[in-house]
C-alpha cells in the first residue's frame, strides 16, 4: 500500500500542481491549486467552499476524517490575513466540526495549526487550520499504520459521505448528478 500511494497518487499531484504553477501562477502550493479549480473540487477531495475558504479531507490524514480549512490568500503568516478571510476561517473551522459529529461521531477534537517547518507545516508558506476526530485509544493511529497513511478507497467513502451531510446541513449545494 505505501508503494500504491507513493506511485500513484504523490507523482500525479506534484505533476498536476506544477502544471497549474506554470500555467496559473499557483505558487506550486495545492491550496492555490485546489482553490482555482473548483471543477475538480470531487478529486481534490473539497467539502465545501465559503467565499473566502474552503474544507477540503487531507489525503494523509492522522485520523479518519482529518479535514484542512484554508483561504484563499497565499498567505502564511495568519496576521496578516485579511479579516474577512480569518473570520471565515474560524467560523468555517468550527462548522467543519459540526459535520464531523454528524458523520463520525468522535469523542473529541484536535483544531489547530502548525506555523513553519519545523512545527510539522507541511505547507508552511499557506496558512491553514487542521480539524482531527479524536477517539479513545486512537494515540497509536499512525504507528500502527507506518506508512500506510492513505487508502484511496476510504478517503472517497468518506468524502461522499461528509459532502452528503454538509449539503444536509445547507454547507453547500448538492453536487452535480453527472459526478
Ligand atoms: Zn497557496
Amino acid at each position: 500500500m505505501a508503494g500504491f500511494q507513493s506511485n500513484l497518487w504523490a507523482p500525479w499531484r506534484m505533476e498536476y500542481i506544477r502544471s497549474l504553477q506554470d500555467e496559473t501562477g499557483t505558487h506550486g502550493c495545492f491550496f492555490c491549486a485546489y482553490w482555482a479549480d473548483p471543477a475538480h473540487d470531487d478529486t481534490h477531495l473539497v467539502v465545501w467552499r465559503e467565499q473566502h475558504c474552503f474544507v477540503l479531507m487531507n489525503r494523509f490524514p492522522y485520523t479518519s476524517g482529518h479535514l484542512l480549512i484554508a483561504t484563499s490568500a497565499h498567505e502564511g503568516d495568519p496576521l496578516r490575513l485579511a479579516n474577512e478571510h480569518n473570520a471565515s476561517l474560524t467560523r468555517t473551522t468550527w462548522q467543519a466540526v459540526a459535520l464531523l459529529r454528524r458523520t463520525l461521531q468522535p469523542e473529541g477534537f484536535n483544531v489547530g495549526s502548525n506555523l513553519g517547518l519545523c512545527a510539522g507545516a507541511g505547507v508552511p508558506d499557506h496558512y491553514h487550520c487542521h480539524v482531527v476526530p479524536r477517539w479513545a485509544g486512537d494515540t497509536n493511529y499512525m504507528s500502527v499504520l507506518g506508512n500506510v497513511r492513505v487508502i484511496p478507497e476510504g478517503l472517497n467513502a468518506l468524502y461522499t459521505q461528509l459532502v452528503q451531510n454538509a449539503v444536509e446541513m445547507g454547507l453547500r449545494d448538492r453536487p452535480a448528478a453527472s459526478r
